[in-house]
């Protein structure tokens, strides 16, 4: 059976003489990167007897596809995957999630998706990358292991960072926080930014799933804009620094933006300040040969 390791545990680490909690999603599950095994929390531990196949959408690396390949397998569910084009590279070597998948028996389709209704009643349809409803439930229990924490630790007041792709995490996390995090008088505010696309993109992706603004997490930028997927030394170097001060392996798509911002942002860090590590380390066998071939070690 599934076992998740919850509460995650968060640790203290140093970087650039800065002390931050780690809250160590990544520790979830090892098939799961930490951001998808909450958004799927729901679907993991509920039983769905009608349902034989998940369809979902979106790019031929992504971590959500391999999670979803894994939750099919664990279900006995077919998995059907919808992308635009599969570069003739990644065909010829398969690696990383997209390879991962194919061994859990994805089906891979190079086509459209169409709508949505052609999917009959045993079809569980999923958003790209998890952006959907159901994902409330596991950021929930998230904010609620904050919370416990914070009470254990007895502090008083803090921020919470972490880079964004869809912004459902960081959107669900601000408002269960908004709702329920009230110790003493303060709310933590959840800062986040823009990896894919940039920040307009992200306040449309919050505004979809929650109308009410005042929960909206804190958006926070660089000045030079950021293409997703593409090759930066600055996001190199400040990856492997992250590894040898803190010992701990971060993502390459995600963290190293994040890391960036957030240490750009000196009045965020006046407070102690949770850094969500969400996984997605599987997802560096892609990035790293490429780092490595373009810049060195
Ligand atoms: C999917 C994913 C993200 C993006 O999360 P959103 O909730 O879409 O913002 C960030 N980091 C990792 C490791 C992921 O797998």
């Amino acid at each position: 059976m599934l076992t998740l390791n919850l509460p995650s545990p968060i640790q203290p680490v140093t970087f650039e003489n800065h002390t931050f909690y780690l809250k160590r999603d990544d520790l979830i599950h090892p098939d799961f990167s930490g951001n998808k095994a909450r958004k799927f929390h729901y679907f993991l531990t509920h039983e769905f007897p009608h349902i034989n196949k998940v369809v979902s959408y979106g790019s031929a690396q992504s971590n959500a596809m391999y999670s979803l390949s894994v939750l099919a397998k664990m279900k006995g569910w077919q998995f059907e995957y919808y992308v635009d084009h599969v570069a003739d590279y990644l065909k010829e070597n398969p690696h990383g999630n997209y390879k991962a998948a194919l061994e859990n028996r994805m089906i891979i389709r190079e086509e459209g998706i169409g709508s949505r209704e052609h999917f009959g009643d045993n079809v569980l349809f999923i958003e790209e990358g998890g952006r959907q409803q159901e994902a409330e439930y596991g950021i929930r229990l998230l904010a609620q292991e904050i919370i416990e924490w914070q009470k254990e630790q007895g502090i008083e007041d803090f921020n919470i960072f972490l880079p964004s792709g869809t912004g459902t995490i960081a959107l669900y996390l601000q408002k269960a926080l908004c709702k329920e995090g009230v110790v003493g008088e303060q709310r933590p505010t959840v800062y986040t930014c823009a990896c894919v696309g940039g920040s307009d993109y992200l306040k449309k992706q919050f505004t979809m799933l929650e109308a009410d603004n005042n929960c909206h997490p804190t958006i926070l930028s660089l000045p030079k804009k950021h293409h997703f997927g593409k090759l930066y030394r600055e996001n190199y170097e400040i990856w492997l620094k992250l590894q040898q001060q803190t010992g701990v392996i971060f993502d390459l798509l995600y963290d190293p933006l994040g890391w960036r911002t957030l240490l750009a942002h000196t009045q965020v860090l006046s407070k102690p300040v949770i850094y969500i590590h969400q996984g997605g380390v599987l997802g560096n066998e892609s990035m790293l040969p490429r780092y490595k071939r373009k810049y060195g070690m």
